[in-house]
């Protein structure tokens, strides 16, 4: 069964994903990993992305729908899981058609619910390996590097995500609230929803979900 995600910011998607990506097959599609790609790029449309998340705002639904065709149409027969897409009503109406179009309708919406204290703790403290993209946390002593600064993976250099910061993750939850969280009323009324509750370690949430997929005792 493929999954989407929809939470607000630092609830823990990315980790779950990760998570799920590597112990159970799947494609992990992160909307703000493709852009964070192209930033990386250091292309005029990377600079001017930069601006956009560092201001707490979401891209525009052309722009990141059409990123996220791309990646959508090269999966083969391999089940994804979504990951910061849809972001509002307007690009969940998108994914329907889309999903339509490519015969997908075997998937499921988690959201993981989290109190906004806890999820700005995750924000504040989170750290990125500059080069794999795993990530730690500076606060959580279950999600903190061996070494401190070091990814185990890999040996990159961790760094602070630029929107990590409280006064963008502030606005990023307004805007979750604003914008993101309809998309919730939306998927319940296709009966699609599951809520998860992400309040404590990435591994509890993930033992929820797998029940959910009926995967529990793997
Ligand atoms: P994330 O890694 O999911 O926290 O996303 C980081 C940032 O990327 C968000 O705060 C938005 O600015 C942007 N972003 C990611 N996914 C979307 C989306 N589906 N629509 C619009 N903006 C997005």
């Amino acid at each position: 069964m493929n999954i989407i995600f929809v939470a607000p910011p630092a609830a823990g998607k990315g980790t779950i994903s990760s998570l799920l990506a590597s112990n159970y097959d799947y494609k992990h599609i992160s909307t703000g990993d493709l852009i964070r790609n192209e930033i990386k790029t250091g292309s005029k449309l990377g600079t001017e992305l930069q601006e956009v998340i560092n201001k707490g705002e979401l891209v525009s639904d052309e722009l990141i729908t059409e990123m996220l065709k791309k990646e959508l149409t090269k999966k083969e027969n391999q089940k994804f899981i979504l990951d910061g897409y849809p972001r509002n009503v307007e690009q969940a109406k998108v994914l329907t058609t889309l999903f339509t179009k490519l015969k997908i309708n075997d998937y499921i919406v988690l959201y993981l619910e989290v109190e906004k204290e806890i999820a700005q703790k995750r924000a504040l403290g989170r750290i990125v390996c500059q080069n794999c993209g795993s990530t730690y946390n500076k606060y959580f002593s279950e999600c903190q590097p061996q070494k401190e600064g070091i990814c185990d993976k890999c040996q990159g250099i961790l760094i602070s995500r630029t929107d990590d910061n409280e006064k963008t993750f502030n606005k990023r939850f307004d805007t979750y609230l604003k914008v993101t969280q309809p998309v919730l009323d939306y998927y319940k009324k296709l009966n699609k929803l599951k809520i998860i509750d992400s309040n404590q370690t990435a591994f509890t949430a993930l033992e929820s979900i797998k029940r959910i997929l009926g995967v529990e005792n793997d």
